[in-house]
């Protein structure tokens, strides 16, 4: 179990820390969302990330990529969420184009692969139809081949290219058996994209298909392709949830060796000490059971989706303490916008209800071990 980082994921840490400081202060994000910014992320700094080869870490080189994994993508995504970079990584490197990855369609994967490599396309995937994410629980139809259904938080679909579809060609809402996924161009006949707000800033959106035509040639996979999918996703997610715990713990704690009050600094009080512990040891937990995982995916090993699970249930409990004790500490200023912590809290928040939160990871582990 690598719990540690390799020579060449401590090489990525240390330029991904380099120029994500260079450029990607949290003011960046605060700016985006403050002006509402049309595309909620800066196409420069994306095209920066294809530049260091970020966008084609999982791609293999015959599609313009480095055939590095997910663990080494999770390093990237850790420092990206250190400093709440909103580019659309995660739909696209570990959701729509893992999608296409993934499956088994060589010409799409020769259309979609390199081109994301280069950042000149994203690709997103729209699953959720309901608040609560159930990723079998999917009404929307294939007939006739044509797509009809209507999808909601769907990540970067206004700003996306392609968005992979999971839609229904049998059965019923909630059955694994008859789900399949398709790519569709995001300016098809019959796609309505609508954007929405979201607590923490990041671009989301609810996608209507109305008859949406897709050939055989558009089928990525079925059940299997998206539970890979998403359990990629998932354990990258964490990765980056675990850079935002970090970063908001790191804050909390030299506020408390900076902040005086009754004469003394904060931190000297017993009562947040212990608190200041618990927050460490909950991140220290969650930053083993997630590299764990990032390997156990890379490895295919028996247990990952176990692991996987375990991995997101911890970061959200994790992100979720943290996040609040952080606030909680700062006093009153933490809840104020002005203070770059509340910002820390929002996006741990909308991450622990992504893919899933505590009580469905901790429910799926449950069941994938037998209970
Ligand atoms: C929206 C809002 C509404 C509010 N409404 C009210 C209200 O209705 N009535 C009211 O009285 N106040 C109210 N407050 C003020 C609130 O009670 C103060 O923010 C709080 O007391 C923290 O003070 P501070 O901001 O100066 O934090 P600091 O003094 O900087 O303290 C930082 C943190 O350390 C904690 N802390 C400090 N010393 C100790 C110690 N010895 N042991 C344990 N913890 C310690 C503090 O509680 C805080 O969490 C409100 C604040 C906000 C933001």
């Amino acid at each position: 179990m690598a719990v540690i980082l390799s020579e060449e994921q401590l090489m990525l840490r240390e330029s991904a820390q380099t120029f994500l400081a260079d450029q990607s202060p949290v003011t960046r994000m605060r700016e985006l969302r403050d002006a509402f910014d049309e595309k909620g992320y800066t196409p420069e700094i994306w095209r920066q990330m294809a530049d260091l080869g970020w966008l084609g870490i999982l791609l293999d080189e015959d599609h313009g990529g480095s055939g590095m994994g997910v663990a080494d993508l999770g390093v990237v995504l850790w420092e990206c969420g250190r400093v709440l970079a909103p580019e659309p990584l995660l739909s696209t490197l570990l959701l729509g184009a893992n999608a296409v990855r993934l499956s088994g369609n060589e010409p799409l994967q020769k259309d979609v692969l390199p081109a994301v490599a280069e950042g000149d396309r994203i690709v997103a995937f729209a699953l959720e139809e309901t608040g609560r994410f159930d990723p079998y629980g999917v009404a929307t139809k294939v007939e006739g081949g044509a797509i009809s259904g209507t999808k909601l938080h769907v990540l970067d679909a206004h700003v996306a290219d392609q968005i992979v579809v999971v839609a229904r060609t049998a059965g019923a809402v909630g059955d694994r058996d008859g789900l399949a996924l398709y790519l569709v161009d995001a300016s098809a006949s019959g796609v309505t994209i609508t954007r929405n707000n979201r607590v923490d800033g990041r671009n989301v959106a609810q996608v209507e298909f109305d008859g949406v035509e897709v050939g055989a040639d558009r089928l990525l996979g079925n059940a299997d392709l998206l539970d890979r999918v998403i359990d990629q996703a998932t354990v990258g997610l964490a990765a980056e949830m675990l850079g935002t715990a970090e970063e908001a713990f790191e804050r909390t704690l030299q506020y408390l060796k900076d902040r005086e009050q009754f004469g003394e600094k904060i931190g000297t009080f017993q009562a947040l000490r212990h608190r200041a512990a618990e927050m460490f040891s909950e991140l220290e937990f969650a930053r083993s059971i997630v590299r764990d995982a990032l390997s156990a995916v890379d490895e295919g090993r028996e247990d990952a989706a176990q692991c996987v699970s375990a991995a997101k249930a911890q970061a959200s409990k994790a992100g979720r303490l943290i996040g609040a004790e952080a606030i909680q500490m700062h006093g009153g200023i933490g809840m104020t916008d002005e203070e770059e912590i509340g910002l820390f809290f929002k996006r741990l928040k909308a991450a622990e209800l992504s893919l899933g939160d505590e009580t469905y990871h901790q429910r799926r582990f449950a069941t994938l071990q037998g209970y």
